[in-house]
Formats: C-alpha cells, sequence, structure tokens
C-alpha cells in the first residue's frame, strides 16, 4: 500500500511517499518538495510526475491513499475522509480567520487531489486530534459564553508530532501497553487502562520554527501551551506567542496602528525575530548571542524560561513526570539550550548527563544522568509517518 503524505505551507509543497507491507511496516519511498508555490495544481502536477518518472507511483491506481496535516477546523477534528464530502474543505474555510497561513492552502490542495487523483482516497489529520480528550477546564478561556460558543477556546497544535513521542517514549520505557493504546487513540479514544499499574507521565518538548509543550498522561494529552492558534504558548519563530490581550488595543491606539498591521507585526515581526532584531532562525539568534549580542541573549533567555514554565505548569498538572522528551528543530539539535532548560531541577528530579546531552545532535537517545528520577530523552520527530499510518488506519474502515 503506498500512501502519500503532503504538506502544504503557505507556498510550499513537500511530500513524503510511504510503502507499507501486510504487517504494517513502513519505508520511505521518496520525499521532495517544491518552495515558492504560486500554483498548487503544478505544484501537485510535479510532485505527481516525479513519483512517476522514480517509478513509484506510475497511475492513480499505485497510490492507495494521501494524507495531509490539517491544522484547525471548525466543528471538526481527528482523522477525517477529505474526499467522501465536504466536510472538511468547509471545516477548514470555518476557521481560515485563525489559521490564515495554513487552512487556506490545505483547501486548495485537497480540492486540487481530489480532481487530479479521482477515486484516490484522501485523508485529513487536523493537528488538533491529539488533544480531543483534554478535560474541559484546561481548554476553556475565560471569555463571555457567545466568544466560546463561535469557537474561542484551546484547541493544541502540533499533535502528530506529540502523538509520535507519546508512543515513541512508552516503548523506550518499556511501556507496550502504553504504545498500543496511543496506537489506537484515533479509532477507539482512550482505551480502559490496567487498575494498579502505575501511570506513564511525560512531558513532550516540540521546539522547532513553532514550538509548543504538552502534558500526557498514559498516552493522553492533558493540556498543551498553544491555544485558539498556532500563535500561541512558547514565543515562536517570528509569532508572538502567548501576549496580553490588553496589548493589542494599547499598540492599536498609541503607536497608531491598524489592526492588520498589528495582525502582520504579530505574526511576521515577532517571536524569536522581534526579540533578537537578528532573525527567526535560532542558528543565527545563538550565534549573535555567542559574539556578544545582549538582546539575541535575551531571546534565548525568554525561549528557555518560557519553556521552562509549560514544563513546569505540566509537572504539577500530571502529578509528576516520568519522562521529558526534547523533539523538532530546535528542541533535537541544541544541547546547550536543553541544558539551559533542564538547569537546577535535581531536586525536581530532572538531572540531564552533560557529556551525553552534548554528543547527541539530530539522532534519538537518552540524556538523563545515571541518578535522574526523570528520563530525559531526544526524539527525532516524524509527524508524516503519523499521518501516514492514521491515513492507512482510516481508509481502511477501521475509524
Ligand atoms: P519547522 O518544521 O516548524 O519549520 P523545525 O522543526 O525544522 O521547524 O525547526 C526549525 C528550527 O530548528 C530553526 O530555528 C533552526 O534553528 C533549528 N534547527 C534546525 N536544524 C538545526 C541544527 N542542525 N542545529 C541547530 N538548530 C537547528
Amino acid at each position: 500500500m503506498n500512501i502519500l503524505v503532503a504538506n502544504l505551507g503557505s507556498t510550499s509543497l513537500k511530500f513524503r511517499l510511504f510503502r507499507f507491507d501486510g504487517a504494517g511496516a513502513a519505508a520511505l519511498l521518496a520525499k521532495g518538495g517544491y518552495e515558492r508555490v504560486t500554483d498548487y495544481g503544478k505544484a501537485i502536477d510535479d510532485c505527481l510526475a516525479e513519483l512517476k518518472t522514480a517509478g513509484h507511483v506510475r497511475s492513480a491506481a499505485d497510490l492507495h491513499g494521501v494524507g495531509f496535516k490539517t491544522v484547525l477546523g471548525k466543528n471538526l477534528t481527528g482523522c477525517v475522509r477529505a474526499d467522501t464530502d465536504g466536510r472538511v474543505i468547509a471545516a477548514l474555510d470555518g476557521f481560515k480567520e485563525i489559521a490564515p497561513a495554513h487552512n487556506p492552502p490545505y483547501a486548495l490542495g485537497i480540492a486540487r487531489f481530489h480532481e487530479k487523483l479521482p477515486g484516490v482516497p484522501l485523508v485529513a489529520l487536523f493537528e488538533t486530534a491529539f488533544y480531543q480528550w483534554v478535560p474541559e477546564a484546561a481548554s476553556r478561556y475565560a471569555v463571555p459564553q457567545a466568544w466560546h460558543d463561535a469557537g474561542v477556546r484551546r484547541y493544541g497544535f502540533h499533535g502528530a508530532s506529540h502523538k509520535f513521542v507519546a508512543e515513541r517514549s512508552a516503548e523506550l520505557l518499556g511501556r507496550d501497553d502504553i504504545a498500543e493504546r496511543v496506537r489506537a487513540l484515533y479509532q477507539s479514544g482512550p482505551t480502559p487502562v490496567q487498575a494498579g499499574v502505575k501511570p506513564l507521565r511525560v512531558i513532550s518538548c516540540h521546539l522547532g520554527g513553532s514550538s509548543s509543550v504538552t502534558g500526557i498522561r498514559d498516552g493522553v494529552a492533558i493540556g498543551t501551551s498553544m491555544g485558539l492558534s498556532p500563535q500561541s504558548g512558547l514565543p515562536q519563530n517570528n509569532r508572538v506567542g502567548d501576549l496580553d490581550s490588553a496589548a493589542v488595543p494599547f499598540v492599536m491606539k498609541t503607536l497608531n496602528l491598524s489592526l492588520a498591521e498589528v495582525e502582520r507585526q504579530m505574526t511576521k515581526e515577532s517571536g524569536l525575530l522581534g526579540l533578537s532584531g537578528v532573525g527567526n532562525d535560532l542558528r543565527d539568534v545563538r550565534a549573535a548571542a555567542q559574539q556578544g549580542n545582549a538582546r539575541a541573549q535575551l531571546a534565548l533567555d525568554v525561549f528557555v524560561q518560557s519553556t521552562r514554565h509549560w514544563i513546569g505548569a505540566f509537572l504539577l498538572e500530571l502529578g509528576g513526570c516520568d519522562a521529558l522528551v526534547f523533539t523538532a528543530g530546535i528542541g533535537e539539535n541544541n544541547p546547550d539550550l536543553r541544558a539551559a532548560i533542564c538547569a537546577d531541577l535535581s531536586e525536581l528530579g530532572f538531572v540531564i548527563d552533560a557529556a551525553k546531552n552534548a554528543a547527541l545532535r539530530g539522532a534519538e537517545g537518552e540524556i538523563s544522568a545515571a541518578g535522574s528520577c526523570v528520563k530525559i530523552f531526544v526524539v527525532p520527530t516524524n509527524e508524516e509517518l503519523v499521518i501516514a499510518r492514521e491515513t492507512l488506519r482510516c481508509i481502511a474502515g477501521r475509524n
């Protein structure tokens, strides 16, 4: 079974093609992408032509499904067929104001794939899917009821990545019962846990171009740092992260900015870029800080402080922590940032092994010291594999 995963950005199309054998094991057959996309129809044609030339997909009959990492849908989440009715496109359209960089490209891309590959099942896996079972008290904002009814609540994002971490960390800790619970989550919901078995409490830090921290109990999310939109939580590359809502009317009045301009600055000129004045890539910010740029150092300090803030929140909410996991571009590749995030937490049970941490970049491994009560891991994320697996399950009718 060949499953294509399409990752659509506001100006890009990235793809990966997986082949699953009868036992469900996946092999990555091809990956690629196009930047500065203005015509999704052409980009999709190019992608399919590339797969044809490589001999992987000679016709639509060689493709058994396409999975999409859709972000946020109005009144719709989970893993949903996108080719059988208009539900997915309508849900993306319904929240295009909240996720303007993500929802319109997916709506367009899904429609184009449907047009070009009639009969091939299309599946949307929403990034919010992992948070379907978060307790209501952790997803409500203290807003008037009408705002809540209109959809203003915490949704959470990076669901595919945190789900991957939930499953993989359970495997690393020898908890196959929990790994299996995670695998079944989108089909069965949270299955009962065995009575009397110690709960598995994981804090997952997805630190990358955009970042979030999620608390996970027995494989199921109990809360996350991102809220209504992917602009929230930790400072993002060039997006603002958490901000007091009073700041918006204040800068509109005192700096004489329009709402559109405030939105632009919050989504394009804030985050690590806004703080540092250097750039939105952590490598550049770090290099500037090492050369003595005080604003760049402050940007790193704010990022570390915010990550610790959310780890602390979930440590309390989970009543402890068995594993702390770092993933995504920053989490996988920056030992000094991981060390700063875990500094001086030995009384709470987090002790990093400096040598193991320094040596580990872009690969899986444990970085906690022998005596650390909490296991600290680096787990390279694989969102596309999660999407491909769920797509396969969905089209196999087990959804
Ligand atoms: P996204 O998929 O959200 O664009 P990534 O998970 O690829 O983001 O993370 C991008 C961030 O990761 C950038 O800020 C970059 O600095 C950092 N990063 C990626 N690779 C490396 C690396 N090899 N060394 C240091 N930092 C890295």
